[in-house]
């Protein structure tokens, strides 16, 4: 048995303010003292000057706002770095992201293809990627999904929904600045935080379960805990906790996996567009069986925070629809190994997992 060496996040900051020490950290990073930093941003903060004055730019850097309206693509990364590459005769000196979980994998997914050949739908897998990326920063603006600190960047492509894992995905430096994350809509915010409270009930269920994915899923699980349930905390004091629960929840999967409601969400996000958080929150409501405690947890969250799910968005699918949706959560057999183990072929059937559906 052989076990993964993993890369990490090499440097890390963290507290409120700090995104102001952004220029003093990535300047000595400079190529040839001016090739420039690109900086990929949700359009969200497009005419939000308490950030946007904020990003230094100088030389030839670059700032481009990005939709997140859609969940990031093979062709949107190979679009970017064919306009970056157009733009700046000079490889640049850095991407940094600043955004959620969508604008960081993008971010990921462009360091990666400006120093590697052909386009980001060869590389997704796993460890397919041969030369290291372009100097990456990422700088959450929404806590949930681990994207700050995982070992892959998730990406639709013209056949899959799936990630570039590799060595060289994680990012060399994130910045960590509750702050960024004071406006984010309630819905959103429960939708993306629920990320990081199913990414620690998937893993610590889990078969794949071990002492270094359990200990930051414990750890993730009691801050969920402490800001979704009935809490006294302030809402500063929240947004800091979720940062963190995020970045735990992230270490937790990084050494076992996701389950049922990943594999799941995926195929709705597949068929219908549905994105990541909420595809979550629609699934788990569903997932009892599964996990019966955590579910009911989930509810009494959803409760608190006066969340209501969309109901009967997989009401008036065809069976050839259904079909495709069930063929994308069936292909993810590590995630249904890792939630119901080896013999998962068993109880998990076309069927089953149609019922399931039919619920949503
Ligand atoms: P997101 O990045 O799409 O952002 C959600 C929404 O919140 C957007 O409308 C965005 O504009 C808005 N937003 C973000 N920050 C804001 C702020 N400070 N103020 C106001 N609005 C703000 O969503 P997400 O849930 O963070 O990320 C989902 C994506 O992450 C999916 O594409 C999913 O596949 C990916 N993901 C990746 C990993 C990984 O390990 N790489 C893990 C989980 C999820
Ligand atoms: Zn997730």
């Amino acid at each position: 048995m052989s076990f993964k060496n993993y890369p990490m996040v090499s440097r890390v900051v963290f507290g409120r303010g700090s995104f102001n020490q952004l220029s003093e950290i990535i300047e000595p990073k400079r190529i040839n003292t001016k090739a420039p930093f690109i900086y990929l941003v949700d359009d969200v903060f497009k005419g939000k000057s308490w950030i946007t004055s904020r990003i230094p730019l100088s030389y030839k850097d670059e700032l481009i706002y990005i939709s997140t309206a859609e969940e990031p693509k093979t062709s949107q990364v190979d679009e970017l770095v064919e306009q970056i590459i157009l733009k700046h005769n000079e490889r640049p000196s850095g991407i940094i992201g600043i955004g959620g979980g969508s604008i960081l994998d993008l971010s990921k997914a462009v360091s990666i293809l400006l120093t590697n050949e052909g386009e980001a739908k060869d590389y997704q897998g796993w460890d397919l990627v041969k030369n290291p990326a372009v100097y990456h920063v990422g700088i959450p603006t929404i806590s949930g999904t681990g994207a700050e600190v995982s070992r892959t960047t998730v990406l639709t492509g013209p056949e899959k929904k799936l990630g570039i894992n590799s060595d060289f995905t994680p990012f060399d430096q994130v910045i960590l600045d509750p702050e960024l994350t004071k406006d984010v809509p309630k819905d959103q915010w429960f939708y993306t935080g629920m990320d990081c409270y199913i990414h620690c009930v998937e893993s610590l269920n889990g078969t794949y379960l071990n002492a270094f994915s359990q200990s930051y899923g414990e750890k993730a699980m009691e801050l969920c805990k402490s800001i979704f349930l009935k809490s006294s905390l302030s809402d500063s004091d929240k947004d800091e906790k979720l940062m963190m629960a995020s970045w735990h929840g992230g270490m937790s999967i990084a050494y076992s996996q996701v389950g049922v409601a990943h594999a799941m969400s995926y195929g709705l996000s597949f068929l219908l567009g549905t994105k990541h958080g909420i595809g979550n929150c629609i699934v788990f409501d569903h997932l009892g069986e599964f996990y019966p405690d955590d579910v009911a947890l989930f509810k009494e969250m959803k409760k608190l925070n006066n969340i209501k799910l969309p109901q009967g968005i997989c009401a008036n699918l065809t069976d050839e629809e259904f079909d495709i949706m069930i063929n994308v959560a069936l292909s993810l057999e590590p995630l249904w190994e890792n939630a119901v183990g080896k013999k998962w072929k068993q109880t998990i059937t076309h069927e089953k997992l149609k019922s399931l559906y039919k619920l949503m």
